[in-house]
């Protein structure tokens, strides 16, 4: 993308008044997204988008200049800006650049080209058609398509040069059914890091037709009761509840401000010892994984809990230098070239357990089985969660019987994590289609086995 002797000098540039690393990143992106909605295309966007930041670490201050023009004046514009709130004159000679290659292998069999935006674009119409022609209730569809490429290359002034090669792909469908004042809407929606043989891997046809069964099947659904009760989590895409509401607390920068629940604790008992919970960011043809973090770090698979016992956080370059640590886990991750890495999850999950998923259900005298999860919120900090259920069902006697509309949980992550009680044998990740916020828009895999929580807080609608 820029010749190495350029990234030499604009490395040499950062350092020129001190500071103790310098970094260039460089991106090169192109996307394309394609959204329908009242049975016609919306949008189609196609994007382009390079620039590079030059990151200078001084101790503990880091500082951050980007351009989007890699010409050589503003390569080397943009690193005098970073060195300028530099102290002393620690220069560091910049050494060798040789490209270290990543073991892993995300193999891409059907590139995003093998198809027309015309062939994508009717993806999408179909979609409409199907649920539209299976019930006169369905009232709305809206389908997305999205394919994004990013290429980084990562220098820094220790002889640091990695490459990553990122193409995440993702299709979806949300039908809305109504009935009277009832709204009910069920979405079909797969990704991963992979190219468009995941379209040889779904059944799209069926399963549109499936969610639109499911909106339309909710529609009788009876309102959710409310009040304190046992709650049967689905495995998969169930995950997000711990990611969102336990996983951002192991995230170092949260722990190094004291932020979080976890802080101070490894070592300690802090979950059912029912639960272990894992950071991967090697997986094949998942969301989240990287050959390289956006510091150019590896990318690992992390054990943050061990059998409800706390063992590590996710950390970034930044602060595991601030912490004095050797190296990082991984989990540094940027948005763009446009901000700074900060400690991200890649792809989380609670391990599996030893539990028959049947037996849970089988266990539990009452309570509700939340079979979809549909958005939520947690306080990332503190772990204080409201997710809401898109399909759920009353449990009676051990077996799933009324299905139930409005269906909301919520609690704290932490304490909810050291009363699960039950944990299944049928671990899986998600369908491939999250995206986390946290200041900065970052892709990732969450998943998790059945679990069985014995007492939350269920908000309902009765
Ligand atoms: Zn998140």
């Amino acid at each position: 993308m820029i010749p190495l002797e350029l990234v030499t000098k604009t490395l040499a540039a950062a350092l020129r008044s001190g500071g103790d690393l310098a970094e260039v990143y460089v991106e090169d992106r192109t996307s394309l997204n394609l959204t329908m909605e009242d049975s016609k295309i919306e949008t189609a966007l196609r994007g382009e988008d390079r620039g590079a930041g030059i990151r200078v670490f001084f101790g503990d201050l880091v500082t951050y200049a980007f351009t989007d023009d890699l010409s050589e004046a503003s390569l080397i514009a943009a690193a005098h800006a970073a060195a300028a709130a530099a102290q002393g004159s620690s220069y560091v000679q910049v050494i060798d650049l040789t490209q270290r290659q990543s073991p892993l292998e995300f193999p891409i069999v059907k590139s995003f080209d093998s198809m027309t935006i015309a062939d994508k674009t009717a993806l999408l119409c179909r979609a409409d058609e199907i649920a539209r022609a299976y019930d006169p209730r369905v009232r709305q569809v809206l389908g997305g398509y999205q394919e994004v490429n990013r290429k980084v290359w990562i220098f820094n002034s220790e002889g640091l040069h990695v490459e990553d090669d990122r193409n995440i792909v993702e299709l979806r469908a949300s039908v809305v059914a109504q009935k009277d004042d009832v709204l009910q809407r069920s979405t079909i929606a797969f990704g991963g890091q992979k190219g468009l043989e995941i379209l040889d891997e779904h059944e799209w046809d069926t399963e549109v037709r499936d969610t639109a069964t499911t909106a339309v099947k909710m529609l009788d659904a009876k309102p959710c009761p409310a009040g304190e009760m046992t709650v049967v989590m689905p495995n998969g895409w169930g995950g997000v509840l711990f990611h969102e509401a336990c996983g951002h607390q192991l995230e170092a920068d949260f722990i190094t401000k004291g932020a979080s629940a976890y802080a101070g604790r490894i070592g300690e008992q802090v979950a059912s010892p029912l639960i272990s919970a894992v950071d991967d960011g090697t997986i094949p043809g998942r969301r989240g994984s990287l050959r390289f973090d956006d510091d150019g770090t590896p990318s690992q698979r992390t054990q943050l809990i061990e059998k409800g016992i706390l063992k590590e956080y996710m950390w970034d370059l930044t602060e595991a230098r601030r912490a004095g640590r050797a190296t990082s886990t991984g989990n540094g991750r940027r948005e763009s070239f446009r901000h700074m890495p900060m400690p991200r999850m890649t792809n989380t999950y609670i391990d599996a357990g030893e539990s028959d998923p049947d037996e849970i259900i089988a266990a539990t005298k009452s309570g509700i089985y939340i079979k979809m999860m549909a958005g939520g919120q947690a306080e990332l900090a503190k772990g204080d969660f409201v997710f809401s259920a898109t399909e759920a069902y009353l449990i009676e006697n051990g077996e799933l019987t009324t299905p139930l509309r409005g269906a909301t949980v919520m609690g704290n992550g932490p304490k909810v994590l050291t009363e699960i009680d039950m944990v299944g044998n049928d671990l899986a990740l998600d369908p491939g289609i999250g995206t986390c916020g946290k200041g900065q828009a970052a892709r990732v895999s969450v998943g998790q086995p059945t679990i069985r929580i014995p007492r939350v807080m269920v908000g309902g609608t009765a």
